[in-house]
């Protein structure tokens, strides 16, 4: 990249549109920050770019990763990840979804640092998690950073989280396959893992197996997958796997990525593979109406006047909250324009 290209101004839409579509990877990181800004201006140039290069997006293979802090997500991405680039020639996006982060400007998920082979590649492309204020406001920007890295021709895109909460279900909502990585010798509440987590995860990969911990880490994928049997078959048709690995010593590495072209593969001839994107986009746009109405509404002069008031009534039991909540939308509808 040259100097030249870095100090490139960029103005309208269709110059970063342009440098995208280029794989220019300067141009990419500067549109992915423009997504993560909150200024309006800056949404409504991100929304310009998305629609000039939405005709691009949608050609990668989506993985979404989680597991607890401190099984090996950002061990286990550097060494998948090195292999996808290096030995099977893919070009590799990794994002990450970090609720966790809030407050702070980035995270550590994804963190270049963390992944010090990967952030060197030039196949690869390392981003960390956006800072916000709601689960659903991190995981938007993330979305659309996935589709600009998509455009950018970045054909596999990771997407990073941590094993604790809601935003697996987030994640599963935005990835074709989801990759569950657990510690062998440690029953899954032990990990904090929940059920919930497992049933979604199309492949159960138990980590860390070397050294002393190979027969641990077998017997643990053993019960996993007896476990396993007692769920309901999957929408996709593709009944969850269980592997065991190590990020240290790449051993079933090759194999994960093996299982997940195979589920590639029967996904796409079942049909469920482009279904599934298809309902995901629909939920998407469910979900961002949501994300944009409530941001409206509690935007709105009218209803910011009269919120006070009508949280005392309720709490004063003068009002049901019925009642305010229809008094406040009918506010916010009067008041005809919205402040977004
Ligand atoms: P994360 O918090 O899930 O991202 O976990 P890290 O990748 O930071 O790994 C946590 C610790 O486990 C680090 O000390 C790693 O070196 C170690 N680790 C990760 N993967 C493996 C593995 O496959 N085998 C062994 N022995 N250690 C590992």
């Amino acid at each position: 990249m040259t100097k030249n290209n870095k100090n490139r101004d960029l103005k309208t839409a269709n110059d970063y549109a342009e440098g995208i579509l280029h794989g220019d990877r300067i141009v990419l990181g500067r549109a992915i920050t423009l997504a993560e800004s909150r200024r309006i201006e800056h949404q409504a140039l991100v929304r310009e770019i998305l629609e000039q290069c939405l005709p691009c997006t949608g050609n990668s293979l989506r993985i979404g990763i989680t597991g607890s802090p401190g099984v090996g997500k950002s061990s286990f991405i550097e060494t998948f990840g090195s292999y996808l680039t290096q030995e099977q020639g893919r070009r590799l996006a990794v994002l990450a979804i970090d609720p966790t982060s809030q407050v702070s400007r980035g995270s550590i998920l994804g963190d270049k640092t963390r992944m010090s082979q990967l952030s060197t590649d030039p196949r690869a492309f390392i981003r960390p998690s956006p800072a916000g204020d709601s689960l659903g406001g991190v995981a938007a920007r993330t979305r659309e950073a996935m589709l600009l890295c998509e455009a950018a021709g970045f054909d596999t895109i990771l997407i990073e989280t941590v094993g604790v909460g809601q935003s697996e279900t987030t994640v599963h909502g935005m990835v074709d396959f989801f990759l569950l990585l657990l510690l062998p010798g440690a029953g899954d509440e032990l990990q904090g893992i929940k059920r919930g987590i497992v049933e979604m995860a199309d492949l159960l990969a138990i980590n860390k197996a070397d050294g002393d911990r190979i027969e641990l880490a077998k017997a643990a994928r053993k019960e996993y997958a007896g476990a396993l049997h007692l769920f309901p078959p999957k929408p996709s048709g593709w009944p969850a796997k269980t592997v065991t690995c190590s990020a240290l010593t790449g051993r079933g590495i090759p194999e994960i990525w093996q299982l997940v072209l195979d589920f590639q593969q029967i996904t796409k001839e079942s049909g469920w593979f482009v279904n599934n994107r298809k309902d995901q986009a629909k939920q998407w746009l469910h979900e961002l109406i949501a994300q944009l109405l409530k941001a409206q509404f509690y935007e709105n002069e009218a209803v910011r006047a009269q919120l006070p008031e009508m949280e005392d009534a309720v709490v004063e039991n003068k009002l049901p909250i019925a009642k305010a909540a229809d008094r406040l939308i009918d506010l916010f509808k009067k008041s005809g324009q919205a402040a977004i």
